[in-house]
């Protein structure tokens, strides 16, 4: 069975570092929207062009686009046959029944690493990224609450929903993360 695996967490949680890792130990198509509107920005496509302001305010791309760019990623190849795991997607509800829509019975698991809104604060203080200002900070905080966390309690609801506590060594935060997808596997 080819998984599809979802990853939520506020920024600052760890969900990429640990994103890398589960790709890496499962097999699945590690599949970022971030990574991919950055990509689109540096080869200037037009997407690129239309994302690039809403990015730099922090702001959401909106979900027609973002949709259909996921949509035709998991009808390629590679995704059909290893799987996926979806990481900045779904924000939003919207985003999340277009999903149900599209991948259906292929959902298996979403994931929360949890890690509380002091934690998350402190650790993008700390690494001091440029975009990383008190400001931009609480924005995006701000728009995860209001547009991503109500997808807790939908992925919940249909009975996927597994929360994991994203505190601790890295280390120790993949081995949680490995057993609740285990669980899923058997
Ligand atoms: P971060 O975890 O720092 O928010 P991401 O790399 O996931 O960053 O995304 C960077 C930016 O790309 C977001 O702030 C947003 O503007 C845009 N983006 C990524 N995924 C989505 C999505 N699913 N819906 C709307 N916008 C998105």
């Amino acid at each position: 069975m080819a998984l599809g695996l979802i990853i939520l967490g506020r920024q600052g949680s760890g969900k990429g570092t640990q994103a890398l890792r589960i790709a890496e130990r499962f097999g699945v198509v590690h599949i970022s929207t971030g990574d991919m509107l950055r990509a689109a920005v540096a080869e200037g496509t037009e997407l690129g062009r239309q994302a690039k302001a809403i990015m730099d305010a922090g702001d959401l791309v909106p979900d027609e686009i973002i949709i259909g760019i996921v949509e035709e990623r998991l009808q390629k190849e590679d995704v059909r046959a290893q799987g996926f795991l979806l990481d900045g997607f779904p924000r939003t509800v919207g985003q999340a029944e277009a999903l149900a829509g599209f991948a259906g019975d292929g959902l298996h698991l979403a994931i929360n690493l949890d890690v509380a809104v002091e934690e998350v604060t402190s650790r993008m203080l700390a690494r001091g990224r440029a975009d990383d200002t008190v400001e931009a900070i609480e924005r995006r905080l701000h728009l995860y609450e209001t547009e991503t966390a109500p997808l807790l309690a939908w992925f919940a609801e249909r009975g996927i929903l597994a929360v994991v506590d994203g505190l601790g060594t890295e280390a120790g935060v993949f081995e949680r993360l490995r057993q609740a997808i285990e669980g899923v596997q058997q």
